[in-house]
């Protein structure tokens, strides 16, 4: 018998990288436990299954394409209500789904309101359709993270309550919103778990799921 805490972390699997996140978490809590925890991860499909979990996270991938089958799964109220009271992590289509207004969106996708922020779909363009750099995140110990960017999505508008993580440079110098936090609502537009390093997953457990604000650091 274990008296350890429980917790089990869902990966929304309509669509998208799923599997990646999975083996990401697994991966984040093998390499250093979390002591008198107990992790479970999980695939999410439907409203009982979300329904199970302490926190979420919603992969990339497409996001009308995930709007479309969670329009058609019964899962769009379900998941807006459940970012208003659990933990939740949007990577690039992910964070579109999360924001409250799209730009380039199509016209019925479905936009869950969970961070207060305008989003622009493909917002670095075509020539720079996919690319990594390297950002090194203040809460993360050690080398700079490597972000990798796919067809991203960024932030345009950030509404009181949202914080800003963090930004990259674009060529022409400009910089870009690319995470954001409201709460325990968290949003990147790159994607974490396609960069060989399971540091940003174990600061998504251990902040937001444990909720252990009081040390970021321990990442
Ligand atoms: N461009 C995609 C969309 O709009 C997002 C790309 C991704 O998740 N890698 O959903």
């Amino acid at each position: 018998m274990t008296s350890d805490r429980q917790l089990r972390v869902g990966v929304l699997a309509l669509q998208g990288a799923f599997r990646e996140h999975l083996e990401y978490l697994a991966q984040a809590v093998a390499a250093a436990p979390f002591p008198g925890i107990q992790w479970h991860f999980c695939e999410v499909k439907t409203p009982a299954e979300l329904e199970r979990c302490d926190g979420l996270v919603i992969p990339g991938g497409e996001s009308t394409a995930m709007s479309l089958i969670a329009q058609r799964t019964g899962m769009v109220e379900p998941l807006r209500d459940y970012c208003t009271t659990h933990p939740v992590w949007g990577t690039c289509a992910g964070l579109i789904l999360l924001a409250t207004t799209i730009v380039d969106g199509k016209p019925d996708q479905v936009a869950l309101g969970a961070l207060d922020v305008e989003v622009r779909r493909n917002a670095f363009g075509r020539q720079l359709d996919s690319f990594t750099a390297p950002v090194a995140f203040p809460w993360l110990k050690g080398e700079p993270f490597e972000t990798v960017f796919i067809r991203a999505p960024v932030v345009t508008k950030v509404e009181p309550g949202v914080e800003v993580l963090s930004t990259v440079e674009r060529g022409d110098g400009s910089k870009v919103v690319v995470a954001v936090r409201q709460r325990r609502v968290l949003g990147t537009s790159f994607h974490p778990e396609l960069a060989g390093d399971y540091r940003f997953h174990r600061w998504f457990l251990s902040e937001f799921v444990v909720g252990d604000s009081a040390s970021p650091a321990s990442a």
